[in-house]
């Protein structure tokens, strides 16, 4: 096992969804936690990122910075997805391997599998395949981060691995209304509606997608103790190995948010790969299984987005 204990941890991404999650369950080990702001250091900046790492000489890095979004944020916004993700991992991995960083985790992405892989998605089979055109750019930077943590140990020896989690949701998601993913889209638009008293809400797509949901908790659970136990070239999923269809997802959060009306489906919207539900049997052999409830994640992310709806902005902060 790897010793987390007296090291200086940086968790890049600190501000983000699953970044912030870290934050919150590294605060239970005995580390010094360093994060450094966007102002400061601009991860798609080389030269930022190189003299930050050589100034800071983290010993165990979290890389979970990225430009994310939904499945329109992913499709439209197609250049700055792949230049900022490969810029953010080649980045952060180089300076890890040059600074002397003792350990990494690169976090992937469940969409870098191909789009018509057998399910549920096993981690060897990435690059198998075409992968979902509305995601290809985010899927290929991510893949690029990987095939990097890869070759830096095989070339190296750095002990840099990768994990793959499936869709996560929680307290601090990005609920931009076009840009957002479906759980974020769907808490404010159900939402809206019950405050509004509308009797009609629209989902996109057909609703018969399947998805897989893990609560961020969980997720930054899964890291540190994989990050304790688990070195090895191999991709490590992360998730819950359960997923429901859109329709039935939806139901569930008008169910959570208190909205009674009835629920449409605008199929002019996009539904995405039809499925992607991770095998998580490697990880459930490494001694670790998600504990949180979707109905109970759920509601404890209603309950943060109407703790912090007074701060938040209609704009995009993109
Ligand atoms: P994906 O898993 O990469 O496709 O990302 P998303 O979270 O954006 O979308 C998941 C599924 O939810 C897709 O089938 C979407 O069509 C569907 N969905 C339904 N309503 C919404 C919505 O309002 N926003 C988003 N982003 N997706 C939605």
């Amino acid at each position: 096992p790897f010793e987390l204990t007296g090291k200086t941890v940086y968790v890049a991404g600190h501000r983000g969804m699953v970044g912030s999650a870290l934050v919150r369950r590294l605060a239970r080990e005995d580390v010094k936690l360093v994060a450094v702001d966007r102002r400061e250091v601009d991860l798609c900046n080389q030269a930022a990122v190189f003299n930050w790492f050589a100034k800071t000489r983290p010993q165990v890095v979290f890389l979970a910075a990225a430009r994310v979004g939904g499945i329109v944020a992913n499709d439209t916004l197609r250049a700055e997805f792949i230049y900022e993700n490969i810029a953010i991992a080649a980045n952060v991995i180089h300076a890890a391997h040059q600074s002397g960083a003792e350990k990494l985790m690169f976090l992937g992405s469940s969409c870098i599998y191909p789009k018509l892989a057998a399910q549920p998605l096993r981690e060897d089979s990435v690059l198998t395949g075409p992968l979902e055109p509305t995601n290809e750019p985010y899927a290929i930077a991510k893949i690029a981060g990987i095939k990097m943590a890869e070759a830096y140990r095989s070339q190296y020896g750095c002990d840099f691995i990768s994990v793959m989690p499936t869709n996560l949701y929680g307290p601090g998601d990005n609920y931009h209304p076009e840009l957002s993913h479906v759980v974020a889209a769907l808490i404010r638009r159900f939402h809206e509606a019950k405050v509004a008293g509308a009797r009609s809400v629209a989902v996109w797509g057909t609703g018969t997608p399947r998805r897989e949901f893990l609560y961020v908790d969980d997720m930054a659970d899964a890291c540190v103790h994989l990050m304790k136990t688990y070195s090895g070239a191999e991709l490590i999923n992360i998730g819950t190995g359960e997923d429901i269809t859109i329709a039935e997802f939806a139901r569930s959060v008008a169910e959570v948010v208190g909205y009674i009306g009835e629920i449409t489906f605008d199929t002019s919207r996009p539904d995405g790969t039809p499925r992607k539900l991770l095998d998580v049997s490697r990880l459930a052999s490494l001694g670790w299984r998600a504990r949180t409830w979707l109905a109970d994640g759920m509601g404890q992310t209603y309950q943060a987005f109407l703790a912090t709806s007074d701060k938040r902005t209609e704009s995009c902060s993109c």
